[in-house]
């Protein structure tokens, strides 16, 4: 896979990763079937499997593939029994959850069921989560917990995190969180993102302003009435830092970049893949692409072409495992 002239292999990485990761994490249900089910009828899925799912952790579990790089993940979980399943998948990617919060009255954790047509390729998903959103309380105290833990084991180098990402959920209390990091010193030194996926999650459009990357859908762009990624990012880059990166992916049309502080668009195709198998967290592995490429100093450009091709090569296989 092209790193700009170049394979991913541990020999050209030069900055360890340490990466956190704020979001949600399902019990994923994924049911194939032939053609999408008509209303009231019974029909056979041809397999069923069950994954962990969510943004965040997918992200995550891409990038805990490439050499040197520690992820953390951050969410308010369901009770510890009812997230067993979540949380041994976390360990055997080597992802840290001492970031959770467990709420012990909750017996049930977010679950998502999804119907993967095979005529259409069309993904349908429905969802249930009854947990109750992180608060900005709760994420400063295991923020703090864990300055102080990787602080201590990354030998004095007083910077916990490189990257923090969040998954564009409760705005009003990620922007709390996204302005309590801004009150650390070495700030500057870390990248933030957030991840604007719903149309509908209200008030989203506040965290453009606070972030270094913003990553928006397709969904999104569509939903603020947009059919191309590129005007969309143009309009929006006003509202974003003027040192920010703005990305827009479009399913199997690829992505775009608008880069700030050059004004300079970017577009890349989608990886050309013979039979598209599975697309559930292409989204995620292409933020995972850009993350990994901006810290080891790609650019603008040379990162969107990466990510394209990281989500391509998931499009093309079951799951997140192996893609680097
Ligand atoms: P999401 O998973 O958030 O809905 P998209 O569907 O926009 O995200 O896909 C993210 C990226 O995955 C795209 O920018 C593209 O690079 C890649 N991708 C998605 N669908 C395909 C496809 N059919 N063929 C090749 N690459 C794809």
């Amino acid at each position: 896979m092209s790193q700009e002239g170049s394979t991913i292999q541990g020999k050209h990485q030069q900055v360890p990763l340490k990466v956190l990761a704020i979001g949600s994490a399902y019990e994923d249900t994924i049911l194939y079937v032939d053609k999408f089910p008509p209303e009231d009828g019974k029909q056979r899925a041809q397999k069923v499997e069950k994954r962990r799912g969510g943004n965040a952790g997918n992200t995550l579990t891409v990038l805990s593939q490439f050499p040197l790089t520690q992820g953390y993940f951050m969410a308010s979980m369901a009770s510890k029994d009812a997230s067993a399943f979540i949380l041994q998948d976390f360990e055997i990617h080597n992802i840290k959850t001492s970031t959770c919060i467990f709420r012990s009255n909750a017996e049930l954790a977010p679950v998502a069921y999804i119907i993967y047509a095979d005529n259409t390729s069309s993904r349908t998903i429905i969802n249930y989560n009854s947990i109750d959103e992180l608060t900005f309380e709760e994420f400063k105290r295991k923020f703090e917990a864990a300055c102080v833990e990787e602080v201590v084991d990354t030998l004095n180098n007083d910077l916990p995190f490189n990257w923090i990402h969040f998954e564009g959920r409760n705005a009003v209390e990620v922007a709390k969180m996204i302005d309590y990091i801004g009150t650390k010193v070495w700030r500057p030194r870390t990248k933030i993102s957030v991840e604007l996926e719903k149309p509908y999650r209200r008030g989203l459009e506040t965290l453009m302003s606070r972030a270094d990357v913003v990553f928006f859908s397709k969904v999104f762009a569509e939903g603020k009435g947009y059919d191309h990624a590129g005007d969309f990012l143009q309009v929006m880059s006003p509202f974003c830092k003027n040192t920010a990166h703005l990305f827009c992916t479009w399913g199997s049309s690829g992505a775009m970049c608008y880069h700030n502080p050059t004004r300079k668009l970017f577009t890349a195709s989608a990886l050309p893949i013979q039979s598209v198998v599975d697309t559930v967290g292409a989204g995620d592995t292409f933020s995972a692409g850009v993350i990994y490429g901006l810290t080891q100093g790609m650019t603008p450009e040379g990162c969107l072409k990466f990510a394209c091709e990281l989500a391509g090569r998931k499009c093309a296989q079951v799951g997140f495992d192996c893609l680097v």
